[in-house]
């Protein structure tokens, strides 16, 4: 499935619906989650039309992986929860839970998420 630029970060990024920003550059944009599942929740994306984790990989410039990867890092320091410990999490298509079919990274913290995998 190709890129499909109705999807509802596409329209964040053209500005055409609101969000609360919390970091920008020349390749990414952080906002926060519209339902947060913690007290820490928030949505980094890269500003490439990218579906999913596949895709960005195998499109994405050198740059915006850094930028992306330099971001997450970022806000988890940004929103004060480098330091106690975060999550990020990546849902990658139907089974993986994925909903808005840009590619987007969140960053969960401000509380302990338990663990997932052990
Ligand atoms: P997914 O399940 O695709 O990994 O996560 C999509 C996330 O986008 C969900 O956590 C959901 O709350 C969030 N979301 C959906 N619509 C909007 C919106 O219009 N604005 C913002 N800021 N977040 C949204």
């Amino acid at each position: 499935m190709s890129y499909d630029d109705s999807n509802i970060f596409a329209r964040i990024l053209r500005g055409e619906i609101p969000a609360k920003k919390v970091y920008e550059d020349d390749h990414v944009l952080a906002f926060e989650d519209i339902s947060p599942k913690a007290p820490v929740h928030t949505l980094v994306i890269p500003k490439g039309p990218y579906k999913d984790l596949a895709a960005l990989a195998a499109q994405g410039t050198d740059a915006e992986l850094a930028a992306l990867v330099r971001a997450l890092a970022k806000v988890a320091e940004e929103k004060q929860t480098a330091d106690s410990g975060y999550r990020v999490i990546c849902n990658t298509g139907e089974d993986g839970g994925q909903e808005v079919d840009h590619v987007h990274f969140h960053v969960l913290g401000g509380k302990p998420v338990g663990r997932m995998i052990s």
